[in-house]
């Protein structure tokens, strides 16, 4: 195992203009932290900086803060790098995943549980109330800066790693606007970048990645996400209009089931139990529609998954089209032997060790070397 000293994280400009939040604020915490920001200033990773400065700010690369960014769509693997890479080099991981930042749906939105993270440290992940609103890329903006400026005090490596790239624009961008969406025509990209950033793209190759995306969400049905999303549908009474949803209620399964619970409501009140993989089975065999309608609802999230992938491609094509520099790391084959993989699961292990891990370790041992 590769550990690095110290010395190579930049923390030249750390003056501790605020004070350390723990690593699991509550949800109100962050909501006095938006609200208390002073609106003719922003903070610039432990700066002040006048909002009205007439020259933007610029400071040589080596006073920036280290960050790793890991992209990539969902599926490709990026949380497991992020917890090898956090284990080889003392990091934290900053969830970047737009519906993983809220409390709930924990199956549905595909969460890291706990027991895979290795004792790794996670910030932004379940931590934001959906009811009390819509968690925005200007928020993600304001309080992952503040994360990444406590992670790197007590000087641990902070890595970025989740799907959304309108969150991942929003917090390393040196300009910002939170009116204008780089990824819909109204804004541009900015290649200028607040920190001393490394990306690296997880890469699995479209047909490879679909295949995969379908396996998941049976996986996820099996691991309960039918009875997550009833218990869900009973507390939260859905919205009448797509056009209303916010925050968790746009997760992928939640719109997707909804006519279904509508036609078939879960009891009242009673936590639905988690049915087993043959009971699921079952279900696809139970007569009078409501087959049909969860069948459907299943081909629609398997579809949506898909289309959400290719989407997020496209953003990061766009993001490296405004001039920011990526590595790329090509999962495509453990995939491929994980999915072949009739039983012995260390093949596939092996493939991705070779070649999206060790890859990954030496761009980011020569990163933290710069
Ligand atoms: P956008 O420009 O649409 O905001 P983005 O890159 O910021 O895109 P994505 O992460 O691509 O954000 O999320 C877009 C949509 O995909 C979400 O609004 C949600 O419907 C769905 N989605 C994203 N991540 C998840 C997840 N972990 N679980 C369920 N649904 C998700």
């Amino acid at each position: 195992m590769t550990l690095l000293p110290s010395p190579f994280f930049s923390i030249t400009h750390h003056h501790h203009h605020y004070s350390i939040i723990s690593q699991s604020p509550p949800s109100s915490f962050f909501t006095s932290i938006t609200a208390s920001t002073p609106s003719r200033q922003r903070r610039c990773c432990s700066r002040w900086v006048p909002m009205d400065s007439t020259q933007p700010h610029r400071y040589p690369t080596g006073d920036k803060n280290k960050l790793l960014v890991l992209l990539g769509a969902t599926g490709t693997g990026k949380s497991r790098l992020s917890i090898d890479l956090a284990t080889r080099f003392y990091g934290e991981v900053i969830n970047s995943d737009k519906m993983q930042v809220y409390k709930g749906l924990d199956i549905t939105t595909n969460k890291m549980p706990m027991h895979e993270r290795s004792g790794i440290p996670h910030h932004l992940l379940g931590e934001i109330d959906s009811e009390k609103g819509e968690f925005t890329p200007a928020d993600f903006r304001s309080i992952g800066d503040l994360t990444i400026c406590d992670i790197v005090s007590r000087q641990r490596f902070p890595i970025l790693a989740g799907g959304s790239n309108s969150f991942v624009h929003a917090l390393v961008a040196e300009r910002f606007n939170p009116d204008s969406n780089v990824f819909h025509g109204s804004g541009s990209v900015s290649s200028e970048l607040r920190y001393n950033c490394c990306f690296i793209w997880v890469d699995v190759s479209l047909p490879v990645l679909f295949d995969y995306l379908s396996v998941r969400v049976d996986d996820m049905l099996d691991l309960g996400m039918f009875e997550e999303l009833a218990e869900f549908y009973d507390h939260e009474k859905y919205p009448g209009e797509p056009t209303n949803r916010t925050g968790l209620m746009k997760a992928i399964g939640v719109p997707e089931f909804e006519s279904y619970f509508r036609r078939f409501p879960p009891k009242q009140g009673t936590k639905t139990e988690k049915r087993s993989k043959k009971e699921n089975d079952k279900r696809k065999s139970e007569a009078g529609g409501e087959r049909e309608g969860y069948e459907e609802a299943v081909r629609e999230i398997k579809d949506n998954t898909c289309q959400l992938a290719k989407k997020q491609i496209g953003k990061i094509l766009r993001l490296r089209g405004g001039g920011w520099v990526m590595r790329k790391v090509d999962a495509t084959a453990s995939f491929r032997a994980a999915m072949a993989a009739t039983g012995s699961r260390e093949g596939w292990r092996e493939i991705w060790e070779r070649e999206v891990l060790e890859p990954s370790v030496k761009i980011v041992r020569r990163f933290l070397e710069e």
